[in-house]
């Protein structure tokens, strides 16, 4: 796949606001956020979009999922709630090609999305 500009920021070769990063993701407050808490969680692995997860992935997908509340916890969202957002392709509303997991909180969220 193309790298995109998820991959520099794993590199450090552009800044971001870092919460959360270990060998296999790393996690950043999104440059436009849509909420008072938005954080992007992503996998180092450039996989593209949810169509491209394979079952080699299966263990990376686990892990992100056993980080989400961690971070949530980290960002103080934990117990008011929040949503966790996964867009994938051109009518899911995904504009970079590199598998990313919202984290949104802080607010009431509404039901359904746009
Ligand atoms: P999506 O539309 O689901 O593909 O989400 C991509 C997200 O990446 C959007 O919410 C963007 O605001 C965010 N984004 C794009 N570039 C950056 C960046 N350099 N740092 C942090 N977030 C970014």
């Amino acid at each position: 796949m193309a790298e995109t500009i998820f991959t520099k920021i794993i590199r450090k070769e552009i800044p971001a606001k870092i919460v959360y990063e270990d060998d296999l993701c790393l996690a950043f407050h999104d440059v436009q956020p849509q909420a008072p808490i938005h954080v992007l969680l992503i996998p180092k692995k450039e996989i593209s979009s949810t169509n491209s997860i394979s079952k080699e992935d299966q263990e990376l997908l686990g892990h992100i999922w056993v980080l989400i509340p961690k971070i949530a916890q980290e960002l103080e969202i934990a117990d008011s709630g929040y949503r966790v957002v996964n867009n994938c392709g051109r009518e899911g509303g995904q504009s970079v090609d590199h598998i990313h997991f919202h984290i949104l909180g802080g607010r009431p969220l509404a039901w359904p999305p746009g």
